[in-house]
């Protein structure tokens, strides 16, 4: 195998030949030759570095709305893309499965390296699961690498979601729904369009941005209204409604904001993978969790090892050091977590 070394220095980095890349960086550009960004969320995505950025055209339009931001130069990719790195290295864009835009990198040399950000094997009501193309070396994320950690079916959480919001309708509550901004509020913006079958449903200024970016790139997530624009409050004086907001503001304040105005009880539930722990529940004042991740769980992430099928594997985020570990006594290959490296300034 050709000499690969991969390290952690303000994102991962990848040197194949005599090419280095860094992967979903957090902080500045030290003579990468491409940086690339996997996907929207911020903790992948700082753009503050210089040099040529790799990323697809969802993830661009995402990181432009949040961040205010482009990098100077940045060149756009697909899973049809086949990039020419030098003579002898390329390349290539696979779906990750985890938000709008999300994808995994492969550097090919003679020696081929998967680069994973987050990803998730579980189909949801928005994208399919990620792709697993073989390579030599795989760079993963493990952050629910816990032993014992598993995820619920996805469709059942649905099904249950479903019938918790039409009992509080029902009951003449409102229902709020509160996830990331970015990606679980999209996914919960359509269930609660299926759900209520027509109706609108009111989601958060923040949340309302990026779902019309989703939809611009042709994911359909039903009917929703902004809640700041004139036709909101009306709407929710009306009547019991669903309304989905960042879970950052998820909390006691909001709910009586919302009875006191609505005169009306309000319920909210909380959609994480972390919901499976109840102190996450107390954390945003939700009456209900639900377990919907992004993520793969333990057993997803065993699957996809054995999917691309790699000679070596690297871990990093969450229990590293543990599903290392697992991976060389189930698999017995080469595996660690990756180590970190103080660059030279
Ligand atoms: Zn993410």
């Amino acid at each position: 195998m050709c000499c690969v070394d991969v390290f952690d220095s303000g994102g991962i980095n990848v040197g194949v030949g005599r090419k280095n890349i860094l992967f979903d960086p957090h902080r500045k550009n030290k003579g990468s030759d491409f940086v690339f960004v996997s996907h929207g969320h911020l903790d992948h995505a700082n753009v503050n570095s210089e040099g040529k950025y790799l990323m697809s055209a969802e993830t661009a339009q995402v990181v432009k709305a949040r961040l205010g931001k482009e990098p100077g130069s940045v060149q756009l990719v697909d899973t049809s893309t086949r990039l020419k790195v030098d003579d002898s290295t390329t390349m290539r864009f696979f779906d990750a499965g985890h938000i709008l835009g999300s994808f995994q990198a492969m550097v090919e040399n003679s020696t081929s390296v998967l680069y994973t950000g987050d990803f998730k094997l579980q189909e949801s009501v928005l994208f399919g699961r990620a792709e697993t193309p073989s390579a030599d070396v795989l760079v993963m994320e493990t952050t629910f690498a816990t032993p014992g950690c598993s995820f619920p079916d996805r469709n059942e959480v649905y099904s249950e979601m479903e019938s918790w919001i039409k009992t509080n309708l029902a009951h003449d509550r409102n229902v709020i729904l509160g996830g990331y901004a970015l990606g679980k509020s999209q996914e919960l913006t359509r269930i609660a369009s299926d759900c209520l079958g027509g109706d609108a449903v009111v989601v958060h200024p923040q949340v309302a941005g990026l779902n019309r970016i989703y939809e611009d790139f042709g994911v359909k997530l039903g009917n929703f209204i902004d809640s700041s624009g004139p036709e909101a409050r009306k709407y929710c004086k009306s009547g019991p409604f669903v309304g989905v907001v960042p879970s950052t503001i998820l909390g006691k304040g909001l709910k009586q904001g919302i009875r006191i105005d609505t005169k009306r009880k309000t319920v909210a539930a909380v959609a994480s993978g972390w919901a499976r722990f109840s102190n996450y529940l107390k954390r945003f004042g939700a009456e209900r969790g639900f377990v919907l991740s992004d993520h793969c769980d333990f057993n997803q992430l065993l699957e996809f090892v054995e999917e691309v099928n790699p000679r070596k594997v690297f871990t990093h985020h969450g229990n590293s050091a543990v599903f290392a570990k697992e991976i060389r006594q189930r698999f017995g290959i080469e595996a660690s977590e990756i180590p970190k490296k103080v660059l030279g300034s």
